[in-house]
């Protein structure tokens, strides 16, 4: 594809596309509940049901090619329905992944892989939900993960570990990032990483294990063993040894699109705090009545609404085509950080109420916070901001 077919489409067209986006994804939270999350939380079961009900609407194909199955968005578009199913209580956790990592296959896939797995993964029939890259000891230092594919004739042999990788017991493929090259014989640490497409149900039980680990919140994350996985030649996406630069261009994406996730977590705790703040009466009047609660409210939407100019221009950007390193940076780093300051002003709001399991604060006060530690901390960030922005010494 040499442009975008979207690229036609007017801003006002996307207006009421979203518009009408929303109202799906309204309905869909509307029959999960809190119940619903409440029971999948406590006994850490997968939403099965939710993500087979956003498939069903194709709402996870939202990014996929017409031509592929898919309708074709943008990821400006594509984000919308993230933030609209955090915002309407669901979580899209559980089935994010396939609408950033399917870029990847898209971008740098061949002819036949973008063939035999986009349609499929556009109907559901195949899930796409498992992101392979961090590693126990590299940690956030990415190229230096240790994980290695080794060529032998028509089939790599993988040998290694990852950690965190979430959903991998309910994914059909996983996008992995391994070394092909080790460290100490490429000239630049980011060369020799290469990316495959693993079908893993070929491959599980047969040199990839997967197992579990239990968490502060309900995200089914999962360590993976390779121990001699034979794959396919043919699972190599793009060129050997360039795996890095294709791992970080869907990086951009996956930030916009995890901080558009928290724009809809902070509006979520926000409509929350104010509801329960006018309606709860303590001292004869309404909690809201007391600027102690009212202006934490009031200052949780100034920032979710600064954090949300700033997503939506980096999500611009990103569909464009324009460099939105800085942009996609700053817009995780700002919503992450909004949709925890709403989420602990929530919980203030609603006092010992918070803690009760059944009033969904405490879940999601939870599941808030992941976002300033995954799918990049912080710190990381701040010192891209100050590096590549800033053009400050490179602090490590
Ligand atoms: C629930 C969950 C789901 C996840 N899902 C996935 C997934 O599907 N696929 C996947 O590949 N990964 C996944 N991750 C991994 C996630 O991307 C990492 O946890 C994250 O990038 C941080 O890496 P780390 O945990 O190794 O922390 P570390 O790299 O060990 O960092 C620990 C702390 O030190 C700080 N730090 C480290 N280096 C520096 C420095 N140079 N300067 C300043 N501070 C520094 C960090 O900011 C952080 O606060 C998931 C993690 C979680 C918790």
């Amino acid at each position: 594809m040499t442009s975008p077919h979207h690229s036609h489409h007017s801003s006002h067209e996307h207006a009421d596309t979203i518009s009408q986006l929303r109202d799906t994804v309204k309905k869909v939270c509307d029959d999960f509940p809190g119940e619903y999350w409440r029971e999948k939380d406590r006994a850490r079961q997968y939403p099965s049901e939710f993500v087979q009900a956003l498939t069903d609407l194709g709402l996870l194909a939202s990014l996929i090619p017409e031509e592929y199955g898919g309708s074709g968005l943008p990821l400006s578009v594509g984000a919308e329905i993230l933030k609209a199913i955090h915002e309407f209580g669901g979580n899209a956790g559980a089935c994010h992944a396939q609408m950033y990592t399917m870029g990847t296959v898209l971008r740098h896939g061949t002819k036949e892989q973008k063939e035999l797995y986009l349609p499929k993964i556009a109907t559901g029939e195949l899930r796409l939900q498992a992101f392979g890259v961090t590693e126990p000891t590299a940690g956030s230092d990415t190229t230096n993960i240790s994980t290695m594919a080794v060529r032998k004739g028509d089939k790599y042999v993988v040998n290694g570990q990852k950690v965190w990788t979430s959903r991998a017991e309910y994914s059909d493929l996983m996008v992995l990032l391994v070394r092909t090259t080790p460290k100490d014989q490429v000239k630049k640490r980011s060369d020799g990483l290469s990316v495959f497409l693993v079908d893993m149900r070929e491959a599980k039980g047969h040199g990839m294990t997967i197992k579990p680990i239990r968490t502060m919140v309900n995200h089914s994350t999962t360590e993976v063993f390779f121990d001699n996985l034979e794959i396919p030649a043919s699972a190599l996406v793009g060129d050997e040894g360039k795996g890095m630069k294709y791992i970080l261009s869907g990086m951009n994406a996956e930030r916009i699109l995890i901080a558009s996730e928290c724009i809809g977590d902070a509006r979520y705790f926000i409509k929350k705090a104010r509801d329960y703040a006018c309606e709860r009466k303590v001292f004869g009047r309404p909690i809201g009545q007391n600027q102690g609660i009212q202006f934490p409210i009031a200052r949780a939407y100034a920032q979710m609404t600064a954090a949300n100019l700033v997503t939506e221009d980096a999500a611009h950007r990103y569909d464009r085509g324009e460099d939105c390193g800085t942009q996609a940076n700053l817009a995780k780093l700002l919503a992450s950080e909004a949709s925890w300051y709403a989420a602990d002003n929530c919980m203030q709001t609603f006092g010992g109420f918070a803690i009760a399991e059944e009033y969904d604060i405490e879940r999601k006060f939870r599941e808030a916070r992941l976002y300033q530690i995954a799918p990049i901390s912080t710190n990381l960030i701040l010192s891209y901001i100050g590096e590549h922005e800033l053009k400050m010494p490179r602090s490590y």
